[in-house]
């Protein structure tokens, strides 16, 4: 556990040291759960955007992508449900007075015994080597058993709880469990009550409620709002796809975690409008099209893990978190629901506007089903941070940290060096760099002693150096350098080309 919170601190202590992440207006103190991003932050950032967006709009011949604004009519969050259920069930400790998600108190209780079983798991599959049956291990070993019964005992009044909207009952399920705050170890907690998440704001000049707006909490509804518009003009033929980045913001409750969990964040959203009774036959096909996009990045497969929702989002009719394992364990990532007709149904309901679809090959008009995939660019940028993040001991006992981004996602591509800053060297360099910057982000660099150049790239995640000694004046020849193997070859100033496109290129990932 320890070691856990010190890598997530280490992690967020190079972010701000190295101009990837700061806490936003720090010099006031910053302002809780809100970040802003430096210049090798703002980098990596648009570089998985930019991934995302390829992936999803420019290699999908039937998804579009739009730009809606972050300030929407307020009738849209009546309609969505947002501004009756968007609500977070909240409970404070007495004693501590530390506040906290009621539901996720009961989440983390659970993940705890899920460990005991993944620890007997571990036990047995060592135990039995080859000959470990996991299934048939899952469904006889008396302590799995055990535990996952109370697991399904505590999700089904959980449930049971969250869908009557029974406040009281989840109360009594933390004092049941007898679950103590994390923080003063107490039990003395007070009663639970529904939040809104949503921030609000006024529209004009004269501050009545009927001017009162919100701040967008997802991106969805920028959407669903405009699906007529899409669906028309671009000639749309189902099944298919609007996607959006961009900002959302959520009054979160609990918001520790860095860039986990923040106030004002960005979402990547994309929703497949598919005909009705089809919407299992997508729901699946974009789970298993996700975890691919994900697993391309080449993080091993045991950082991922799909976790099915056991209360269902009042719009959905199937719902999936991709898990990704963070320096504080499993958590969502990604998620895939089946949104039925619900949020166009709404939107019909209280605009009065049509807002369906004429299905040419069944001639008839209907309202879509629809399938959303909703990533958090920050967390995602967490995800990558955090795996990437790595203190190696080297062979002649120093040590490094070099960040392990994938090479297409890298800040900075590719970084030149002179080996002196004299004989003709930097201009060399600077010769080299003036070919490469206009399809990749390089850093010049002439300060220092190589090796220390070196270790300053590796920080930040830059997966190439070339390096320029004064046989390259003679043979236009350069060292190139690997950051994750640190191995040297020499080779040829026109190779250079070939090279990165086969290291860094984005197009890698996408083909
Ligand atoms: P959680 O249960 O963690 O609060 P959620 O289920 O409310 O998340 P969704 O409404 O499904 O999240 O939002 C889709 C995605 O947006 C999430 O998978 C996550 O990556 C991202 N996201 C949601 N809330 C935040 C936040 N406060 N900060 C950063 N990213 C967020």
């Amino acid at each position: 556990m320890k070691k856990n919170e010190d890598n997530l601190k280490a992690i967020i202590g190079h972010a701000k040291e190295y101009g990837f992440v700061f806490p936003s207006s720090e010099i006031y103190d910053g302002l809780s759960a809100v970040y802003d991003y430096g210049q090798y932050g703002s980098e990596l950032k648009r570089n998985i955007k930019e991934y995302w967006w390829k992936s999803m709009v420019q290699m999908h011949e039937n998804i579009v992508g739009i730009d809606a604004a972050i300030f929407m009519h307020p009738t849209t969050w009546k309609a969505s449900g947002h501004v009756d259920a968007f609500n977070d069930p909240l409970i404070d400790n007495k004693d501590s007075k530390k506040r906290y998600r009621a539901d996720v108190l009961i989440e983390d209780y659970i993940a705890k015994i899920e460990a005991k079983i993944e620890k007997e798991i571990a036990k047995a599959q060592k135990r039995f080597g080859e000959a470990f049956d996991l299934e048939q291990f899952k469904s006889t070993n008396p302590n799995v058993l055990r535990n996952q019964k109370k697991i399904d005992e505590i999700n089904a009044s959980f449930k049971e709880a969250m869908n009557n909207e029974d406040m009281p009952a989840i109360k009594q399920l933390i004092e049941d469990l007898g679950i103590a705050c994390p923080v003063s170890g107490s039990k003395n907690w007070t009663d639970v009550r529904q939040f809104n998440l949503m921030f609000s704001t006024e529209i004009g000049s004269v501050a009545d409620e009927a001017n009162k707006i919100y701040l967008r909490p997802e991106t969805a509804q920028g959407i669903f709002v405009n699906f007529l518009n899409v669906y028309k003009t671009g000639r749309m033929r189902i099944p298919f796809g609007i996607a959006q980045i961009g900002k959302a913001f959520r009054n979160e409750i609990v918001a520790r975690q860095f860039i986990f969990r923040m106030r004002e964040f960005e979402q990547m959203e994309m929703q497949f409008f598919v005909r009705p009774g089809e919407e299992m036959k997508w729901y699946e096909y974009w789970k298993e099209t996700r975890i691919k996009w994900h697993k391309k990045l080449g993080i091993p497969d045991e950082f991922y893990r799909f976790h099915d929702h056991v209360k269902l989002a009042h719009y959905a009719n199937a719902a999936a978190d991709i898990e990704f394992k963070f320096p504080m364990g499993f958590k969502e990532l990604e998620g895939i629901h089946s949104r039925t007709d619900f949020d166009l149904k709404q939107h019909e309901k209280y605009s009065g506007k049509k807002l369906q679809y004429f299905d040419p090959e069944l001639n008839k008009s209907y309202v879509p089903y629809v399938v959303e995939t909703s990533i958090g660019l920050d967390r995602m940028f967490l995800a990558i941070l955090s795996y990437a993040y790595q203190e190696e001991k080297l062979e002649d006992g120093s040590q490094r940290i070099v960040l392990k981004i994938p090479a297409p996602l890298a800040p900075v591509k590719v970084a030149v060096l002179p080996l002196v800053k004299k004989d003709g060297l930097p201009e060399k360099a600077r010769e080299i760099i003036d070919s490469l910057k206009a399809d990749y982000y390089c850093q010049y660099d002439e300060k220092d002693s190589i090796g220390k150049r070196y270790r300053r790239q590796d920080a930040i995640g830059t997966p190439v150096c070339i390096t320029v000694d004064h046989q390259s004046l003679e043979d236009n020849t350069v060292t190139i350098r690997d950051r994750d193997t640190m191995q040297q070859e020499r080779i040829a100033l026109d190779e250079i080309e070939k090279l990165l496109k086969q290291k860094v290129d984005l197009k890698n990932l996408l083909v």
